[in-house]
Parts: C-alpha cells; structure tokens; sequence
C-alpha cells in the first residue's frame, strides 16, 4: 500500500516507506522521494479532467471532515489491478491519501496496443470510449503507438459525486 500526505497547499508533506521501491520500478529517479517531497501534487497528475476529479474528492474530504474512497484500476501489461483510493482529513487541512490493492488478476491474454488513431481512456476505470459508449479491452496504454487522452469517464465521475453528496458536501466534480 502506498501512502502519502498532503499540505493544506497540497504540496507532499510525506511520503510512505515503501514509495521508492515502487518509485524505481514503475517512476524513475524523478518519482524518488527526495525528487517528490515540498512538491504539488499536481505535477504527478496529468490530464485536467483528473485533476479536477482529485480536486474535487480532496476539497470534500477537508470540508466535510470525513474519509473519502473510491475505487480505480491501474493495470499492467500482464495484470488487471483494482485499488482503492482512501482520503482522509488531517490535522491543520492536510490529508492522508492511501492506495490499497484490492484484487490483482493475471490476464486471460496479454495485453495488445490501442488501435491506431486518437484513443481515449478513462484513467479511473481504465475503459476507452467507443463512440457515445466506454467499453473493457484488454488493451494497455503502455503499448500505444501515439499518446492516449486520459479522462474521467461519466461513470466514474457519477460514482464521485455520488461519494461527496453522501458527505453532504455540495461541491460538483467538473
Ligand atoms: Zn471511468
């Protein structure tokens, strides 16, 4: 499980013993603790739409003073992966973001590339959008050719907002 803490300016206050491990195997230098810490976090979150969904869960748990959670995919090439994203309240407006692996699944089939063309992807739900619709493919972005769009599915912002309205936080994901 990876941990980190947030500022009240949601700069990284701390970070989990066991983040470089996993910094070097799937980050790089630049994702190393000492490279993360005083940072915003929002330099490690790429795509406005993510962003803003982040934004959205943080401010609610600070406003509301309660926990927050919801559940993501991060795949690999060779495993479907489903976590849980906990935010809790701090102290002095920090809070405490934590990423629990739920169930960890090896593939039927290894994963193939994205077809050609413009793809995107709902970086929470790791669905790609088929027209008007966002279906499950055992593809990985890792394996694009071109970059991928990362976005928030409409499911996934629902699922959202349905978790800050239960807080009584009033605050929309857009
Ligand atoms: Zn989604």
């Amino acid at each position: 499980m990876r941990v980190y803490e947030l500022s009240a300016q949601n700069r990284i206050l701390s970070v989990s013993d066991n983040w470089d491990p996993f910094a070097r195997t799937n980050g790089g230098a630049d994702a190393l603790s000492h490279a993360v810490l005083g940072r915003p976090i929002w330099d490690f979150v790429s795509g406005l739409d993510t962003r803003s969904y982040l934004n959205a869960l943080i401010f609610a748990t600070r406003n509301a003073g309660r926990k927050v959670s919801v559940r993501y995919r991060c795949d690999g090439l060779a495993e479907r992966r489903l976590f849980q994203l906990q935010i809790e309240p701090l102290e002095d407006n920090a809070v405490r973001l934590s990423h629990l692996p739920l169930e960890i699944r090896s593939r039927r089939k290894p994963a193939s590339a994205p077809p050609p063309g413009a793809q995107v992807c709902c970086g929470q739900c790791l669905r790609w959008r088929q027209g008007s619709t966002w279906e499950e493919a055992e593809i990985h972005h890792a394996l694009a050719p071109q970059g991928i769009d990362f976005v928030v599915c409409p499911q996934c912002r629902t699922e959202a907002q349905r978790v800050i309205d239960a807080l009584g936080c009033l605050r929309a994901v857009h």
